[in-house]
């Protein structure tokens, strides 16, 4: 894409201006963006991996080692073999130029064979220029179209201005630790460290979103990088108590777990601006305090608006059902009854966690609901068709069938008659 804008104009042209990567901050990139490997074979020969050097020591075992040759600390491992996957991780230089604040991201490689030098490079794939005003212009080589994946570049094309992407966005594993930054993002907070933010992210947050930028200055980080992710201050459904953690010097240390209480205490009405709530000592035990309240709460609510459901619905169900009433047969140890109420269809769901109460059972006039117990505890639910005479279906706690799943069966089959005279009565 060519620059339109005057502003990408002017910055495209200080991009070709900037010094590229100096030595010093590659020597820093390779030396700490990868591990340092040596390995050893079962003889005893060691290969360090970086400088290529070969020596016998056969006392050297797995862990830390220097090389004698070029002095570097070595992890040993033990294998056969003698190429190793390439490792690549992405390396970040915040630096300053005209004014602007400049990220430059640099895709960083390590290879290396037995017996030769380790080869280190790096290619810069981004720079992202942020104005004092918090805008942006992305300079960036090109991503190949189609690619699965997201982390190729494209070297053969230019850095060059691109429309904002999110795929420009990189949290780099490593920061080069000389960062110069612009006055306005120095004045707004920071002060070298990330919090984990991405770069960018942090320094458009502290440029562009006041609320962000006075949680960054209070020392709140867990919620400043949560309103990052989340916009969760952008609104003021929990920025007024925010500020009372902040007068009172609490800080949120889990903040999706802070906000996640603050709307439980607005659900049971509690004062969401008094210190005395929105300031836990112990917030996990006060969230999950809550939280189980609200539980047990919303089932008892669940349970009465079943019962207004049920006390509603009686009267249709005995013109339906009630000619069944009294039906009960038992082979010594198994009982089975008609359900006479709605209540009663209520009560055996509940216990039984099936849905023949929800599914309104009780209401089709072509089944008919029976339980089998043995004494007080329920076994099974029993669905006959009063169509068909047969059992549709006996399902035990959670549909799951029981070992008396058969007995029961035999049970209602032989005791079928019963319900047909009472269907035709
Ligand atoms: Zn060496």
């Amino acid at each position: 894409m060519k620059a339109r804008t005057k502003l990408q104009r002017r910055i495209y042209s200080m991009s070709q201006r900037l010094s590229p990567i100096s030595e010093k901050q590659k020597e820093w990139a390779f030396r700490h963006c990868f591990h340092h490997y040596g390995r050893r074979i079962r003889k005893g020969t060691v290969s360090c991996l970086e400088c290529g050097h070969e020596w016998l020591d056969r006392s050297i075992g797995p862990g830390p080692c220097v090389c004698p040759h070029c002095g570097w600390t070595i992890e040993i491992v033990e294998t056969r073999k003698r190429r190793f996957q390439r490792e690549k991780t992405y390396f970040c230089i915040l630096t300053t130029c005209g004014g602007y604040q400049v990220i430059r991201i640099f895709d960083t490689f390590a290879s290396r064979c037995v017996g030769h030098k380790a080869l280190y490079g790096c290619n810069e794939v981004v720079q992202l220029w942020i104005t004092p005003d918090g805008k942006v212009i992305s300079i960036a080589r090109m991503r190949p179209i189609l690619s699965m994946y997201l982390d190729r570049w494209d070297y053969a094309s230019d850095l060059e201005v691109r429309p904002n992407r999110m795929s420009y966005d990189i949290n780099p594993e490593f920061i080069y630790p000389w960062k110069q930054v612009i006055p306005a993002i120095k004045r707004n907070g920071f002060r070298g460290d990330l919090h984990g933010c991405s770069p960018l992210s942090l320094f458009l947050a502290l440029l562009n979103d006041c609320r962000a930028e006075t949680l960054f200055k209070a020392g709140q980080f867990p919620m400043f990088t949560h309103e990052i992710r989340s916009q969760v201050c952008s609104d003021e459904r929990y920025w007024p108590s925010v500020r009372i953690c902040m007068r009172r010097g609490y800080l949120i240390q889990d903040a999706s777990m802070w906000c996640d209480y603050i709307d439980l205490l607005r659900y049971f009405n509690k004062d969401i601006l008094s210190a005395r709530y929105v300031c836990p000592e112990n917030l996990q035990s006060e969230h999950d305090r809550l939280e189980r309240k609200k539980r047990e709460l919303l089932r008892k609510e669940d349970l009465q608006r079943k019962m207004q459901q049920a006390q509603a619905a009686e009267e249709q169900f005995r013109e339906l059902k009630s000619r069944f009433f009294g039906i009960s047969f038992a082979d010594g140890t198994i009982r089975v009854r008609v359900l006479q109420s709605v209540a009663e269809h209520l009560l055996e769901g509940e216990l039984m966690h099936h849905c023949v109460f929800t599914n309104n059972y009780y209401a089709r006039p072509e089944s008919l609901i029976l339980t089998a117990q043995i004494g007080e505890q329920h076994i099974e639910t029993i669905e006959v068709s009063l169509e068909t005479f047969q059992i549709v279906q006996s399902r035990g706690v959670c549909n799951r069938p029981t070992a008396y799943h058969d007995r029961i069966i035999s049970l209602v089959e032989q005791n079928m008659e019963q319900i047909r005279r009472c269907a035709s009565a």
